[in-house]
C-alpha cells in the first residue's frame, strides 16, 4: 500500500485501517507468535533474523558513524519543526486547537504503530525466543550465597592473573590502558563472535562493527553505556567509558546484534565471548565486569563482600575506582529518568523484572561455572 493511500485515508477520516493495520500486525506478532518461543526460535531467531541482520549490515557497516544517532537527531529536529508548524497554524487561526489535537493524535498513532511493527519484525521478536540457558543445557538453578562466594573467588583469580599480563611492573596500580584502538577492538570482538559456534544461527557475513556515539557525554548523563539500534542493526557504545569497561560493553551490544534481546542473556553472551577471546584485554574486561554482577548479588543477600574485594590486585581495584568515578561524575536526575524509561521499555517487551533482569546474568554465570569442568 502506497504512502499516498495512507495520507488519503487519514484525510478522509478513514484512519481506522491505516492506523489499525500496523497495530494489529504488531499485536499478533508480539502476543500471538511471541507466545510460542519454539516457533520464534526456529522460524525467526535462527532463520529470518540472521538474514535481516545481514541486510541491515549492507548499509550500516559502510559508515563509521552511527546512522541511528544521526537519524535520531534529524527525527527530533523534524518533530520540533512539525510541532512549531502546528502551533503557528493555531496562532494564525488557520486550525482550531481541537482539530490540531485530533490530527496530532492520528499521526502519533500511525507513527508509533508502524515503528512498533517494524521494531518487532527487525529485532523485537527475539525477546520471545527460547531461553539461552536451556539451549546451552544449563540447569537453571538459583545459586546459594556459598556458591556465589566461590564463583566470585574464581573470577577474582582470573582477574588478578589476567591483570598481570596487561600491566608492566611500573603500572600495576594504574587503570588499564587499552593497547588497541576502538576499531581494532571492534574487529577483535567480531572475530571472537565469529568463533562462537554455539551462537544459534551465527551470522556468517560481516555485521557493522560497534560504533561510538558522538553525544557520548549526554549518553553518560543518561546513565547509558551502550545501546543497540534495531532499525539500523548498529551496536552503539559510549565512547567515554573507562578502557576496562569497553570490551564487555561492546560485546554486550554485539550480543543484541546477534539476536540476544534480553539484557541478562546479552551480558552472559558478552561474558562467554570475551572470556574466551584471544585478547587478554577482552578476557580481563569480562572477568572484571562479571565479578561486579556477582558481588552486587551477594551484597543484596546481605553477605559481607569486604574479604572478596580485598583479594583484588591493585590494578583491578584502580579500574573499579575508574568506573565508579566515571559514573559518579555523570550522576544526576537524568540517570534516574532514563533508568525508569528503560525499566518501562523492558517490561513492555515482556521482561517482567525490568532493569532488575540485569541481575539474572548471575544465575546463568553460576549455572555455567557449576557445569564447567575444573
Ligand atoms: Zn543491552
Amino acid at each position: 500500500m502506497k504512502w499516498s493511500v495512507f495520507q488519503q485515508a487519514v484525510k478522509r477520516h478513514q484512519f481506522g485501517l491505516a492506523v489499525g493495520f500496523p497495530w494489529l500486525c504488531a499485536l499478533v506478532l508480539c502476543f500471538g507468535v511471541g507466545s510460542r518461543p519454539d516457533l520464534v526460535e526456529s522460524w525467526y531467531s535462527r532463520t529470518c533474523y540472521p538474514r535481516i541482520a545481514q541486510v541491515l549490515a549492507l548499509a550500516s557497516r559502510w559508515f563509521s558513524f552511527s546512522l541511528a544517532e544521526t537519524a535520531l537527531i534529524f527525527g527530533a529536529l523534524g518533530l520540533l519543526g512539525w510541532l512549531a508548524r502546528m502551533v503557528w497554524h493555531i496562532r494564525k487561526k488557520q486550525m482550531s486547537p481541537s482539530h490540531a489535537l485530533r490530527r496530532a493524535t492520528i499521526w502519533v498513532l500511525l507513527g508509533v504503530g508502524w515503528m512498533w511493527l517494524i521494531f518487532q519484525v527487525l529485532w523485537g521478536l527475539n525477546y520471545s525466543r527460547m531461553p539461552l540457558g536451556a539451549q546451552l543445557g544449563l540447569p537453571h538453578q538459583e545459586p546459594t550465597s556459598e556458591e556465589l562466594v566461590a564463583l566470585s573467588q574464581n573470577l577474582i583469580e582470573d582477574i588478578n592473573r589476567t591483570s598481570t599480563l596487561l600491566r608492566t611492573s611500573g603500572e600495576t596500580e594504574k587503570p588499564l590502558q587499552m593497547s588497541m584502538d576502538r576499531e581494532a577492538l571492534g574487529r577483535q570482538l567480531a572475530a571472537d563472535f565469529g568463533r562462537a559456534t554455539w551462537i544459534a544461527g551465527n551470522h556468517r557475513g560481516k555485521l557493522a562493527l560497534p560504533k561510538a556515539v558522538r553525544f557520548s557525554d549526554t549518553m553518560a548523563r543518561l546513565g547509558i553505556s551502550g545501546i543497540y539500534a534495531p532499525f539500523t542493526g548498529e551496536a552503539n557504545y559510549n565512547g567515554l567509558l573507562p578502557d576496562c569497561e569497553l570490551p564487555f560493553t561492546m560485546a554486550h551490544e554485539m550480543a543484541h546484534q546477534h539476536g540476544y534481546a534480553s539484557e541478562d542473556e546479552a551480558n552472559f553472551v558478552a561474558f562467554l565471548v570475551c572470556s574466551t577471546s584471544a585478547s587478554a584485554e577482552c578476557r580481563y574486561s569480562a572477568f572484571l565486569l562479571a565479578n561486579q554482577y556477582v558481588l552486587f548479588s551477594l551484597a543484596l543477600t546481605g553477605t559481607d563482600i569486604t574479604s572478596l574485594v580485598t583479594q583484588l590486585a591493585p590494578g583491578p581495584k584502580a579500574d573499579l575506582k575508574a568506573i565508579r568515578d566515571f559514573w559518579l561524575h555523570y550522576r544526576g536526575w537524568l540517570q534516574k529518568v532514563a533508568n525508569r524509561v528503560n525499566d518501562t521499555y523492558l517490561k513492555a517487551n515482556g521482561v517482567q523484572q525490568g532493569v532488575a533482569s540485569y541481575g539474572e546474568m548471575v544465575m546463568l554465570l553460576a549455572d555455567f561455572y557449576r557445569k564447567k569442568p575444573t
